[in-house]
C-alpha cells in the first residue's frame, strides 16, 4: 500500500484578490474597522453587508473569533451567571468555553447516531433545568430536523442560538443554517469555511439583540460606521446600557475575506464533490456505517464521518495507529484522552461530570476526516483504498 503524502490540514492559498487587498489595507495604515475616511464604508463594513446579503439575514457583525459570535450572542440574548444553557454534547471545546465566558452552566444534550440532537434528551432537559437558551452546534455540518427544532423552542419560550461553524453555506429545505433562531454564529478561521486565520460572523434579524451585539463587540458610539446594522433609534438605549468587551473584527482580516466570500458557492462544490466521493467509497467498505443524511438537508462537506459499530476500543485504536503510519489521519472522538482540536465532554471538567451514554456509545467508534480542498479526487480515492486495507488487516487481526 502506498502511504498518503499530503497533509490534511492544508488550505488553498488566499486569493491574489485578496493579497492584494490586504496590502492596499497596510499601505494605508487604517487597520481598524473604524479608520475610516467621510463616507467610507471600509473592508469590514463591506463584509458585513456582503455576508448578509448572501447569509440572508437583515444584520451582521464581523467579529474577531467564532467563540466571541458565541458568548456575545448569549450575553446579548441577557444569559448570565446562574443561567443553564443546553448544548449538544458531541461539539469542540470553544462551544462549551463561549457557555462558560458568560458564566453559564453548560448542560450537554444526547446525539444521536447521525450525529445531531437527541429531540428526546432535549425536551426531557428543557423540562426537567428550564435551561435560558439552546446553542444548537451543528458539529461536523450536521443538520437535525430544524423544522422539528424550531417548533421544539417556540414552544418551550426557549432562545436559539446556532453555532454554524461548521455550516456555513448548509441549508435546510433552502434556508440557510443560522436563520432558524434569535442568532447565527460563523468562524472565519483557517479550518472552516473562509479562512482569515481568525474571526467570527454574527447574523441575526432582531435589531435590539443586534444592537446590543455591537455595543457589546466594542464599538464605542461608532455603530453607525457599520455595514448591516440596525438604525439608529435601536441604540438609544443599549449604547449606554451596554458594556464593551472588545472583539472586532479588523480590516485586514475583512480584505482577505471579501473575496473569498464571493467565491463561496464554488468551494461548496468542489468540497462536497471530494465529500461523496469519499463518502461513497467508504460506505461500500464492510463495516462501515455512515451518518444518514436527511433529504431537506444541503451540506458543506468540508469533513466526513464514519462509524465502526462493534468495534473495541483495542480495535479502534489500532485502525488510528495504522491509518497514520501510511498517512492518513483519522480523528477518534472516542478517544480517553483529547488529542489536538478532538475534545469530548468528558475534558470540560468545568461543567460537571455530566451521564451521556448515548453520546458515548456513538463516539467510542466515531472517525472523522479533515476534506481540505487542496485534495483531489485521486487523492480522495487513496484515502479510501488506505481505510479499506487497514480496516481489512485490523479486523482479521481482532
Ligand atoms: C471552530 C469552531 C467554533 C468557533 O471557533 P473559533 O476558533 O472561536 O472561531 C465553534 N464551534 C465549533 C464546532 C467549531 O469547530
Amino acid at each position: 500500500m502506498q502511504p498518503f503524502m499530503k497533509s490534511f490540514t492544508q488550505q488553498e492559498p488566499i486569493p491574489q484578490a485578496g493579497i492584494e487587498a490586504a496590502i492596499e489595507v497596510m499601505r494605508s495604515g487604517r487597520l481598524h474597522r473604524y479608520n475610516l475616511l467621510p463616507g467610507e464604508l471600509g473592508p469590514v463594513g463591506l463584509l458585513e453587508q456582503t455576508y448578509a446579503d448572501w447569509q440572508g439575514s437583515t444584520y451582521c457583525l464581523a467579529l474577531a473569533s467564532g467563540g466571541q459570535a458565541m458568548s456575545i450572542a448569549l450575553r446579548a440574548l441577557g444569559v448570565g451567571p446562574g443561567d443553564t444553557v443546553l448544548t449538544n454534547a458531541f461539539t469542540l471545546a470553544p462551544v462549551p468555553g463561549a457557555i462558560a465566558a458568560v458564566g453559564a452552566k453548560p448542560l450537554l444534550v444526547e446525539i444521536t447516531e447521525d450525529l445531531v440532537l437527541d429531540f428526546a434528551d432535549l425536551e426531557r432537559k428543557i423540562a426537567a433545568n428550564r435551561p435560558a437558551a439552546l446553542m444548537l452546534s451543528n458539529m461536523r455540518g450536521h443538520l437535525c430536523d430544524m423544522d422539528r427544532l424550531a417548533r421544539i423552542c417556540r414552544e418551550a419560550d426557549l432562545p436559539l442560538i446556532e453555532d454554524c461553524a461548521h455550516t456555513m453555506g448548509a441549508r435546510w429545505k433552502g434556508e440557510r443554517s443560522g436563520s432558524f433562531g434569535a442568532f447565527g454564529c460563523f468562524s472565519t478561521q483557517t479550518y472552516k469555511h473562509l479562512n482569515s486565520g481568525e474571526g467570527g460572523l454574527l447574523t441575526s434579524d432582531d435589531p435590539e439583540l443586534m444592537a446590543r451585539a455591537i455595543i457589546l463587540s466594542g464599538s464605542y458610539m461608532l455603530f453607525d460606521r457599520h455595514g448591516a446594522a440596525p438604525q439608529r433609534e435601536a441604540f438609544s438605549d443599549i449604547r449606554l446600557d451596554t458594556p464593551n468587551m472588545s472583539a472586532r473584527m479588523d480590516a485586514l482580516r475583512a480584505a482577505i475575506l471579501l473575496p473569498q466570500l464571493e467565491a463561496i458557492e464554488d468551494a461548496i462544490a468542489r468540497w462536497n464533490t471530494r465529500h461523496d466521493a469519499l463518502a461513497s467509497g467508504l460506505g461500500q467498505l464492510p463495516g462501515v456505517a455512515l451518518p444518514r443524511r436527511p433529504a431537506a438537508e444541503s451540506y458543506v462537506g468540508s469533513s466526513v464521518q464514519f462509524r465502526l459499530p462493534g468495534a473495541n476500543v483495542q480495535t479502534m485504536r489500532a485502525i488510528v495507529a495504522a491509518a497514520a503510519e501510511l498517512g492518513v489521519e483519522l480523528k477518534w472522538f472516542g478517544n480517553e484522552d483529547p488529542v489536538g482540536f478532538t475534545s469530548a465532554h468528558r475534558s470540560w471538567r468545568y461543567a460537571g461530570r455530566q451521564d451521556l451514554p448515548r453520546t458515548d456509545e456513538v463516539l467510542s467508534t466515531l472517525l472523522d476526516i479533515r476534506v481540505p480542498l487542496t485534495f483531489d479526487l485521486d487523492d480522495c480515492a487513496h484515502i479510501v483504498a488506505v481505510i479499506g486495507h487497514v480496516l481489512q488487516r485490523e479486523v482479521i487481526a481482532a
